[in-house]
Parts: structure tokens; C-alpha cells; sequence
């Protein structure tokens, strides 16, 4: 049987969204919706992946589906491709599963030549209309398929603009309009070493080869990638019959959502421009009307959209994102899909749509994004702070959230500046596709034009990121780098401060204050409370960080690295006397000294938590990542510690390892220094007791990890130091303490071996940094170098460390999880590794059955929803 690769309109529904992409499920929704959709076909995905299986070939079958579904186009138009009397123009848009939006091409007016330009030209009376549908698609064509720059199309115009003497592109005229197709092609001609493609049926087959190889360019790679997009899914392709925005005055396009995207408020909110083409609304060269305005511009249009807005949103329970235009009065929908939101819109959204009865909590909580909560967790500017500025300028509040650092006119700068740990806020006319990695490491985006639905906005909605658009009032001077506002110069390099709630912007540097979790997002995380059945833990080392997971919701701390404890004050010192010390008894006073220091960290990080569980681990790194390298600063310790400077270098260069983190670390540090593991666990019981006997009701059970692990005899052997610590100082202080001993389960061998390991373990944590690392065989500090080329190549498209690489390393997890159950069923098990904060990994997570993740403070709320999230789709 063979494939069917092109479906009309007609043919498909919301529910075919794998194969059609989102954009070809909901115009067939749509369509199916009865509303008025311009007709069309829509080639799916899996032509895409045949196109990349072929070897970057459309092949014969393909084409031919291609060709018959024009055919059906033409008959249920009755226009026809290239025709002098009705000719059929197109639209051929990108449409993959996932909405990446400006990630990939579009091309518009396809289908016209010389001939065709004339008919439309006599047809509509309208010869400028024709002559600029003409450019634009020459323009495009040569851009998207061709991969001519832009820039010199706009130097074209902008000459044919002086030699008339006029400034704005509405008053070229239908002449001009020809001049520039003319010009346009003389440049392609020049350029390419062919003529513009006068076939509408070559044009078509070459737009849509262009739209799956844009599937691959860099900005969707790397928009994939932030997104968790596999490259498996490819792209469909719309093939739309054009409808026109710019024929005249009782035309017009615009986008808009049936929510605001930037607080949430449940009314209608959009854009529109009369006489223009969709490109013009969403590059924001000219700004917009709202869409308000359409009621006194097109009524019955106005009346009609409002209807459909109001129906789509009841028909896919969600926020719509619309494309829409008017044709000589006449309504027509573009496009539909669940519309990007700023985290605030997307709590209210849910929230109200509970509260309306729309939806019901569970489906709220799949409405939002767990890593979008992240915008909510960072700081705002401090009011009192803020009350002392005075703005220098105001515009549109596109995405909020509050971004203080220091000018910067292009992505690659803030690239470079960012990298160089600096706070930049990226200052530009507007944005482009291209800039999607310099937005992403800025404190915030500034343009100067642009609407709320401009490039620029919606893309930093979807980061997170703040962002103030449309700022007119900004004079750039880019290439010298500044810019002017009120008078008053901004050099490349100063500070300004954006507040992408309010659309202010200043010119000073603002301080910032914490954020709280309140109101609709204390609401939300109520239900995500209430849904998931995975506890969330913290990884904290300070009693600071821990009040502040314990304020995000954290239920207990998963690891504490004592070693960050270690790198203070006088702790530093005693570390280091412990690392020179030459006798035991030397060794025994360095660490006398530690264990009081240790003690007090615990007492506080168990006050802090005030009776949750605190998982602590030992000592970890290699005792190399305490003393010094360089030699200046060798000889002041050296002095400090009153040995020479001979002595030290030796002791630092014998501590040298070729491979450090399969080394000398982890529990084989207590193996040759077993005062360590005393220490540690005095301080520990020490400390449990003293705020037990403060707190009673805390009832504090330490909880005791031991790192790196790999065989059964190793975990008994440091095991015993524990335990004889603890029962000594217990029974010396005559009181009742239960404490638990387990161990991580970070080198591959422990999880081979886990029901061995749970005879003595009452828990595991799988530490799956160090498991990913020993599982690849990837050094954790440095495969960054490395793995770019990977992802280019498509041998691997995440990073492992970042996403857990369930194929393997959660292969051994799963095994090790089996045997552990096997030995203990009731062995308590967790992931403390940065995975425990990452969406996925914690859905794998909850598959498994774990007890809890432990994560960042910053990720516990991320989790918490995550963890409700993974509940509900595995019910
Ligand atoms: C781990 O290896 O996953 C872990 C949590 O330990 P660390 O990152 O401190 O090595
Ligand atoms: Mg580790």
C-alpha cells in the first residue's frame, strides 16, 4: 500500500497533529469547525523524514501526491496555478508538532511571474497591490529558498525610496512597485547565476524542499534542543491558497490572543494592520492597531472574529494564539494554536478557567509548563528602589519580569559579554530568529519597534525573560554604539534597568528583591500538592538555601555536600592541616578541630529544616580541590601553616591524580583516612542530638550517605566507622536516637551490585551526575567541548547531564532499583543528582516509584509541578 504524504484540509482534525503538525491539525480543525479557512493541502511529517531518508530528495511518489493535491487545490477553487485568467496564489508555511514560533520559513504570494502579476494587476484594479505582492514574494523566495541576504533587497528599496525623494514605503507607487520586482530579479539573476523561476509548480516543489530543509537550520536545531524537540518529528508543510491583506483599505491582517498573554486578563487582546501583509504585523516595521479598533474599521469582521475567538477557546479548553486576515471585508483564519504566555498568564489563565468551569485542576496543572515557574522565582526590582528611579522612557510591557545589566547592541555581544560573567540587557531596533541566543543569555531584551506580538515579545515569553518592546522614543545609533533618549546619550557598556511588567525603562542599575510565592501560584501549587505522589527534596549546603527551598515548597533535603561547608573561613585552614598533617596525631588535631566547625553547620541546617528529613553526605572530592596551585599562593600558606615551601609543594604535588574524579574521592577517602568518617559522623549525632533535645518535637533520624560506593565489603567497612561513632556517642549521652545509613549509587558497579549493597544501605540516592559520567565514560567538567558536535551530528540531541539518559543510565537505575526492592522492599529511594530538577527525568522517576527527587532550590517548585504532572499522565 502506498503512503498517503498529503491530506487536504478537509481530510484531518486536531487529533492528527504528529502527522500534520500543529498548524495543518488545527486549520483542518478549523475547517472542520466550519470557519472560514482558505482552502489548502498539508504535507506531513513523515514526507519530511522520507525527504531527509531519501538523502535530501523529494521523491517521484511524493511529487506526485504533491501534484494531484494542487490539482484538487485548483478544482475547489477553481483557480489554477500560473493562469492568465484566475490564478491560484499560495502561502507554503513551516508546521511542526510543537509550535517553535519564527523558527522556521514561510513563504507567501507564491505562484506569481510576469503574467500572473498583470492578471492580478487588471483583476483587482489594483496594480501597486499586484506589483508589492510581486517583490515581496521575489524577496522571500530568494531569502528562505535561496538563502539571499535580506539585507541587500532593503538597500534596494531604500534607494528606489531616495531617488524618489519619499520616506515611507506606503508611498511608493504601483510604478515604483515595478521598478523593484525588476531590480529584485536583476540582483537574483546576479547573484545566482539563474532567472527567478517563472513555473508556479517549480516555485512550489523548491518552497517546500526549502521548508524541510529549514527543518535543520541552526535556530530550529537550537530552539529544538531549549525545548526538548526531537529531530525525529520533522516538519509539515501548509500549502494555503493565498488570501490578501493588502489589496486595499477593506483589507487588513492581524494576530490575536483570546487571553493577554503578558497578564492573563480573560479578554480579547491583538493586533491588526489594514493594507498590509502578515509579515508587516509581526517584524513590527509598522506598529499596529489594537484590536479593539477593528470594531469601528470592519464590524462584521470584528463581530465574526470575536465568535470564533470565543468558540476556539471553549473547542480546545486553552488560551488561542490566531492568525487572521481580511479580504475585501471578508474574514478568513490563518491559524490557530495554544498561545505562549508569560508564567503570571499562565497561572490566572488556569486559575480562571477552573473558576469558569472551562477545565477542571488536573487539566490545569497540564496547562502550564513546569520550567516556565522559573520566571516567577527570580527576583523583581525593590520597590523602594524602584520608587528613587525615575524612568527614562516608557513603551510596551511585552514579557515581564525585572532585568538590570549593561547595554549590549547585538546577540554575539551579549554572548560575549555574558560569558564573561556580565548582566547585559540587549538593546535592539528589533529582533530576528538569529538573535535567539544572545536573548537568552541577557537580563532582558529592548526594542525599539515592535508590538506586543513582535518577534522580540514572543520569544521572550517563551524564555521567560523580560522584555520591553516598541520603544520609539530610543534614537539608536547602533554602529557607534549608542543610542539617544531625552536628550540624554546611553553609551554600549552603561546600565540601564527594564521592568517588562510596567514598559519602563531606566538608566541606572536597580537593585532587585526576592520573590514570593503568592496568590494564584500558591493556589496552583496547592492542587500540584495535592496531585503527586513524589516527594521533593533540596540540595542545600547553607541553612540559607535551605529556608529558601523550604519557602519554595521543599519537603526535606536530599543532599547536603559537606564539602561546600568546608571552603569558609577557618574551616579551610583545618581542612588543609588535616591534608599536610604527617603523624596521627597531627592528623587527629586538625580534625578535633574541624568536627565543632561541622557540628554547628548541621545544628543549623537542622534548624533550618525544623524536623524534615536532611540527607548528609561525606566528604567527597579529591582532597586536591583544597589546597592551592599557584605558587604565590602556595608560599603564603606555606607561612601561614609554618612549614616550608618545599614541604607543601610536595604534600599539594603528591596529591596530584591523572584522572581526579575516578580517583581518590568519594567513601575511598574514609577508606585511608577513617578519622574523617569519625569526624563527620560525630558532628552529625552531635548535632541531631543537641537540637533534638531544643526541639523534641523534630524528632530529628540523620540521615547518613555514604558517596561513590562500589562494592558491598566497602559500604560494610565505612559503614562500621559510622556506626561505632554514632552507638558510642549515643550511649554516652544517654538518649534515644534512630539514624539511618545508606549510600549513592553513582558508579556503575553499585548498581550492578544493589541488592548486595541494600543488605547494609537502608537507602539509595542515585547521584546520576557521577552515573551519567561513569556510564558514558564522559568527563562531567568537560564533555561540554565535545558535545555540540554530537548534537550536530544527531548522535546524541540532549545533554546527558542536563536530561537523563533514560535509554542507559536509567536502564541501570531501573535494574538497580528491581534489586535494591529484591533485598528491602521498603528501601527508600531518591535522585539527588541534577536530573531531580529536570521535567523529564522526574516523570521517569515517577514511573519508577521513587521516593522522592532532590534538586535546587530554585527547581523545587519546578519539580513539585513536574512530579504532579508525571501523577496525572500515569494514572
Ligand atoms: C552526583 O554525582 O549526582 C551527585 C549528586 O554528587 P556530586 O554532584 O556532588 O558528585
Ligand atoms: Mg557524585
Amino acid at each position: 500500500m502506498t503512503t498517503k504524504y498529503v491530506y487536504l484540509f478537509q481530510e484531518g482534525d486536531a487529533n492528527m497533529r504528529e502527522l500534520l503538525g500543529g498548524k495543518g491539525a488545527n486549520l483542518a480543525e478549523m475547517s472542520k469547525l466550519g470557519m472560514p479557512v482558505p482552502n489548502g493541502f498539508t504535507i506531513t511529517t513523515e514526507a519530511c523524514n522520507k525527504y531527509y531518508e531519501d538523502g535530501e530528495t523529494i521523491n517521484e511518489e511524493i511529487q506526485a501526491q504533491i501534484m494531484e493535491y494542487l490539482g484538487k487545490l485548483e478544482a475547489e477553487t477553481g483557480k489554477k496555478f500560473g493562469d492568465a485568467q484566475n490564478p491560484l496564489l499560495v502561502s507554503v508555511r513551516s508546521g511542526a508538532r510543537a509550535s517553535m514560533p519564527g523558527m522556521m520559513d514561510t513563504i507567501l504570494n507564491l505562484g506569481i511571474n510576469d503574467v500572473v502579476a498583470k492578471t492580478i494587476a487588471d483583476k483587482s484594479q489594483n496594480p501597486r497591490f499586484a506589483y508589492d505582492s510581486y517583490r515581496r514574494f521575489i524577496q522571500m523566495f530568494a531569502d528562505v529558498v535561496k538563502g539571499l541576504s535580506k539585507k541587500r533587497f532593503e538597500e534596494i528599496i531604500d534607494e528606489v525610496k531616495a531617488q524618489r525623494g519619499i520616506k515611507d514605503d506606503l508611498e511608493l507607487t504601483a510604478e515604483d512597485m515595478m521598478t523593484l520586482v525588476e531590480r529584485f530579479k536583476e540582483f537574483y539573476q546576479a547573484e545566482l547565476h539563474e532567472s527567478f523561476p517563472t513555473d508556479p509548480k517549480t516555485q512550489m516543489m523548491e518552497a517546500i524542499e526549502a521548508v524541510f530543509k529549514s527543518w535543520n537550520n541552526e535556530r530550529a536545531i537550537y530552539y529544538r534542543r531549549m525545548n526538548d524537540i526531537p529531530s525525529s518529528w520533522g516538519t509539515a508543510v501548509n500549502v494555503q491558497m493565498m488570501v490578501f491583506g493588502n489589496m486595499g483599505e477593506d483589507c487588513g491582517t492581524g494576530v490575536a490572543f483570546t487571553r493577554s498573554p503578558a497578564t492573563g486578563e480573560n479578554k480579547l487582546f491583538g493586533e491588526f494592520l489594514m493594507n498590509a501583509q502578515g509579515e508587516d504585523v509581526v517584524a513590527g516595521v509598522r506598529t499596529p492597531q489594537s484590536i479593539d479598533q477593528l470594531k469601528e474599521v470592519s464590524p462584521t469582521a470584528y463581530e465574526q472574529f470575536v465568535d470564533i475567538c470565543s468558540k476556539l477557546e471553549h473547542h480546545y479548553k486553552n488560551m488561542q494564539d490566531m492568525e487572521f486576515t481580511i479580504e475585501g471585508g471578508k474574514l478568513f483564519m490563518l491559524q490557530t494554536r495554544n498561545g505562549k504566555r508569560t508564567a503570571q498568564a499562565a497561572l490566572k489563565i488556569a486559575c480562571d478557567m477552573v473558576d469558569e468551569g472551562l477545565i477542571n485542576e488536573e487539566e490545569a496543572l497540564l496547562m502550564v509548563e513546569p520550567q516556565q515557574l522559573d520566571a516567577l522565582l527570580h527576583p523583581m526590582f525593590d520597590p523602594e528602589a524602584l520608587k528613587k528611579a525615575t524612568a527614562i522612557t516608557s513603551a510596551l510591557p511585552a514579557s515581564p519580569g525585572a532585568g538590570s545589566g549593561q547595554i549590549v547592541f547585538t546577540a554575539d555581544e551579549a554572548k560575549e559579554e555574558a560569558d564573561s560573567g556580565k548582566k547585559v540587557i540587549l538593546v535592539r531596533l528589533e529582533t530576528s530568529p538569529e538573535d535567539i541566543e544572545g536573548m537568552a543569555v541577557s537580563e532582558g531584551i529592548l526594542t525599539v519597534r515592535g508590538g506586543m506580538t513582535s518577534h522580540a515579545a514572543v520569544v521572550a515569553r517563551g524564555m521567560g525573560a523580560c522584555c520591553v518592546s516598541g520603544a520609539g522614543d530610543i534614537e539608536m545609533h547602533e554602529e557607534e554604539g549608542y543610542f539617544v533618549v531625552g536628550g540624554k546619550r546611553y553609551n554600549r557598556g552603561a546600565w540601564i534597568s527594564i521592568d517588562g511588567s510596567t514598559g519602563n525603562v531606566y538608566g541606572e542599575k536597580i537593585e532587585t528583591v526576592p520573590a514570593e510565592i503568592s496568590g494564584n501560584f500558591e493556589r496552583f501549587m496547592s492542587w500540584a500538592d495535592k496531585t503527586r505522589t513524589l516527594k521533593i527534596r533540596t540540595n542545600a549546603d547553607t541553612p540559607r538555601d535551605a529556608r529558601q527551598a523550604v519557602e519554595f515548597g521543599a519537603e526535606g533535603i536530599g543532599l547536603v555536600r559537606t564539602e561546600h561547608m568546608f571552603f569558609e573561613g577557618d574551616k579551610i585552614k583545618a581542612i588543609r592541616e588535616m591534608i599536610v598533617a604527617k603523624t596521627d596525631e597531627q592528623m587527629q588535631a586538625a580534625l578535633n578541630k574541624l568536627e565543632p566547625m561541622q557540628q554547628k553547620d548541621f545544628e543549623g541546617i537542622y534548624e533550618a529544616m525544623e524536623g524534615r528529613p536532611v540527607t548528609i553526605r561525606y566528604l567527597d572530592p579529591p582532597l586536591h580541590e583544597f589546597v592551592p596551585t599557584d605558587p604565590e599562593d602556595i608560599k603564603e600558606l606555606a607561612k601561614e601553616m609554618n612549614i616550608s615551601y618545599d614541604e607543601l609543594a610536595q604534600v599539594i604535588s603528591g596529591l596530584h591524580e591523572v584522572n581526579p574524579m575516578m580517583g581518590h574521592r568519594g567513601s575511598r577517602l574514609d577508606v585511608s583516612n577513617p578519622g574523617i568518617a569519625h569526624m563527620q559522623t560525630a558532628a552529625i549525632i552531635k548535632a541531631a542530638i543537641n537540637v533534638n533535645k531544643a526541639h523534641p518535637e523534630w524528632n530529628i533520624e540523620p540521615e547518613i550517605m555514604l558517596p561513590l560506593i562500589g562494592d558491598l565489603k566497602e559500604l560494610q567497612y565505612v559503614k562500621k566507622m559510622v556506626t561505632e561513632t554514632a552507638d558510642a556517642i549515643i550511649a554516652q549521652n544517654g538518649v534515644e536516637l534512630t539514624y539511618h545509613v545508606g549510600t549513592m549509587i553513582e558508579v556503575p558497579r553499585a548498581a550492578l551490585l544493589a541488592d548486595e549493597l541494600a543488605q547494609e544501605a537502608e537507602f539509595f540516592s542515585f547521584g546520576t551526575n557521577d552515573l551519567t559520567q561513569l556510564t558514558f565514560g564522559f568527563s562531567r567538567d568537560d564533555a561540554g567541548k565535545f558535545l555540540p558536535e554530537y548534537y550536530d551530528a544527531k548522535i546524541y540531541e540532549n545533554d546527558p547531564f542536563s536530561r537523563l539518559d533514560q535509554k542507559g543510565v536509567g536502564k541501570l537505575i531501573d535494574m538497580a532499583v528491581t534489586l535494591g526492592r529484591q533485598t528491602r522492599p521498603d528501601i527508600k529511594l531518591g535522585i539527588c543528582g541534577e536530573h531531580g530538577g529536570d521535567p523529564s527525568s522526574i516523570e521517569f522517576a515517577n514511573k519508577l516509584g521513587l521516593s522522592y527527587v532532590s534538586c535546587s532550590p530554585y527547581r523545587v517548585p519546578i519539580a513539585r509541578l513536574a512530579a504532579a504532572q508525571a501523577a496525572i499522565k500515569q494514572k
